[in-house]
């Protein structure tokens, strides 16, 4: 420790002291007052300053130390002043001085050098910077020196080195493209602009100065890039960056939109944000990119340090538009679909409007018609009421021939025309949905054995025959008896009709699993095969002959409405010149039954 004198007092004591304690023959050119009025005042101000502060004179002597070298050395400045100078350090420092003042010797002006002083296990640092003391006609009479203990600083500046490492390698490592910008010349010309009166820098860049973003980038500089950034952009430095950037913005000015968010962003003074845009990346490369700007902290003023990072959108971009596109489109379709839609739905409207009032008309057109056939056949049967009358009374009367035949040829053709009229109004009511039928249960083998006896008499006339073949387990079928007698009557009459003198009719009944068939076979002509389509239809008769006789073509159709009633079916099996088979199938009772179940469950 040193003694706590006054600082100016101690100092020149210790000046004096030293004087002594020096070999007389060398300080002979040494005048220790010259010293002493020379170095005075550098002594009085040294007390003051927190270098150390040491003098030499010419021949290696420590002459003075300041109170801050004392604390320095950690020695007081009796135990340092008289010594050599490098008796003061220990360790490596030691000859360092006497090089010194060789050097000054040799006419060096000033030196300055870093020494390590190692204190035990304690290293100190110190920039030595030293200077000549000369007399006025210029003779070296000793050196000053001023150690400027740097061992903090050092240690700071290797601890930032180290962070430096750790950070370049931290950066270099960021799993995604990162630089580092310098804005701070940007920064200034934000300011400028603002200056300038500019407030909206959003229009600025994209409407009112386009071409700013060129004088904004020039003054940009990309300080460093990570590996991956280097791979992304495919390049080496920042400077291959900063002139790959202006010859695209040079040719691209409008169409690269990401550099004018980030200056807008900074020069709105924002300090941590992101964007999407779509970058040139490389020549013609373009790319959707994610990218985040950060100004590092401290740099909000000055934006020395603004960090740009990317990430690579455009998959997922692309998806998106992928998307978009695909539910516009789907947008259009429904519309367009909506639109037909909407459009058949008028159409529909419109249609079941005219089919309402067409609907109104036909039905007014078939009451009419209906209303005109009762009619007309009011008018016609009324007259055959007395004829037939008059002919049954006559025929009593009358036994006298040929006068009684012809009276029994009159009553054939009134029944016959009486039952043509009848037809016809079954036909129109069939027509009409107003023909019903009287359902009971009928044993049809019973019904075909009385119709075959009663026809069979009347078949003498033609010389034919008839025979009937109903199998004996034959069931029963819902039915009108009286309907079904007509149809069949009907058929076996046509085949009576069509078929020659002395021809056979075979009526037979079978059962077909749910159904009983009844078939009607003729030796007649036959119908050929074109025309069967149409022989179940009104008015259709094979021959062009349409005489009573041959009839109108009712009679079929008026069985296939009444087999049709019955939930049955007739049809014809013909060939030409082979006879005729007309078949008619009609559900049994359980299959009707059933039926009628099926029917009411829906
Ligand atoms: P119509 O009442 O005039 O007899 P149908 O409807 O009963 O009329 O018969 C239609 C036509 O079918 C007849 O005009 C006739 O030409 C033909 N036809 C009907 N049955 C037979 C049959 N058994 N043999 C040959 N032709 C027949």
């Amino acid at each position: 420790m040193t003694d706590k004198k006054p600082l100016k007092q101690d100092a020149v004591s210790v000046l004096h002291s030293g004087r002594q304690d020096n070999q007389r023959s060398e300080t002979d050119s040494l005048n220790l007052d010259d010293v002493k009025s020379r170095c005075l005042t550098t002594v009085n101000i040294s007390e003051l300053l927190p270098q150390g502060i040491r003098i030499i004179d010419i021949h290696n002597n420590v002459i003075y130390i300041n109170q801050a070298f004392s604390v320095l050395a950690g020695c007081s400045p009796e135990q340092l002043v008289g010594k050599k100078c490098y008796q003061n350090f220990p360790g490596s420092y030691c000859h360092s001085p006497t090089c010194i003042l060789e050097r000054m010797k040799n006419g060096e002006k000033a030196v300055q050098a870093e020494i390590n002083w190692d204190e035990d296990s304690n290293r100190r640092t110190y920039v030595l910077s030293a200077l000549p003391l000369n007399t006025e006609d210029g003779t070296l009479f000793g050196i000053i020196e001023y150690f400027l203990d740097v061992t903090d600083t050092r240690k700071l500046e290797q601890k930032a080195a180290q962070n430096e490492v750790l950070y370049s390698e931290l950066f270099n490592n960021v799993p995604v493209p990162i630089i580092e910008y310098d804005f701070s010349l940007v920064k200034k010309h934000y300011d400028k602009l603002r200056s300038q009166g500019v407030t909206n820098f959003r229009k600025h860049f994209y409407k009112t100065a386009p071409q700013e973003l060129l004088k904004c980038e020039s003054l940009l500089r990309p300080v460093r890039l990570n590996k991956h950034a280097a791979h992304f952009f495919g390049l080496d430095s920042p400077e291959e960056h900063k002139h790959d950037m202006e010859k695209r913005h040079n040719r691209n000015l409008h169409k690269n939109e990401g550099p004018k968010e980030c200056h807008i962003g900074l020069a709105e003074g924002k300090t941590q944000f992101d964007y999407e845009a779509y970058v040139e990346i490389k020549d013609g490369d373009y790319r959707y990119l994610f990218t985040s700007v950060s100004v590092a902290p401290g740099c909000e003023e000055s934006l020395a340090i603004v960090y740009l990072s990317f990430v690579d959108i455009t998959d997922r971009k692309k998806s998106e538009e992928l998307m978009k596109k695909h539910q516009s489109e789907l947008k259009r379709k429904v519309a367009e679909r909506t639109a037909q839609l909407k459009e058949s739905r008028e159409k529909i409207k419109e249609l079941y409007i005219i089919e309402c009032s067409t609907r109104k008309e036909l039905e007014r057109l078939m009451k009419q018609r209906v209303e005109f056939n009762r009619m007309l056949v009011h008018e016609l049967k009324t007259p055959l009421v007395p004829i037939l009358g008059t002919i049954s009374i006559l025929s009593r009367e009358i036994e006298a021939e040929p006068t009684r035949s012809m009276l029994e040829n009159i009553q054939g053709g009134a029944i016959a025309l009486s039952h043509r009229i009848d037809e016809l109004l079954d036909l129109e009511k069939a027509d009409s949905g107003s023909l019903h039928l009287d359902l009971e249960l009928v044993d049809i083998a019973e019904l075909l054995r009385r119709l075959h006896d009663y026809v069979k008499p009347q078949l003498s006339e033609k010389e034919q025959t008839i025979s009937l073949t109903v199998t004996h387990d034959l069931p029963f079928i819902m039915g009108d008896k009286e309907r079904l007698s007509q149809v069949i009557l009907n058929l076996i009459n046509n085949s009576y009709k069509y078929s020659p003198y002395g021809s056979h009719i075979l009526v037979k009944a079978a059962r077909q699993g749910s159904d009983i068939i009844v078939e009607i076979q003729d030796d007649g002509p036959g119908i050929p095969e074109e025309k069967r389509a149409e022989l179940f239809k009104p008015n259709y008769a094979v021959s062009s002959n349409t005489d009573l006789r041959n009839g109108l073509g009712i009679g079929l159709a008026l069985c296939n409405k009444l087999i049709g009633l019955h939930k049955g079916r007739i049809w014809l099996d013909s060939s030409t010149n082979q006879g005729s088979i007309f078949r008619i199938s009609i559900p049994t009772y359980r299959e009707a039954a059933r039926n009628e179940i099926i029917d009411s469950r829906r």
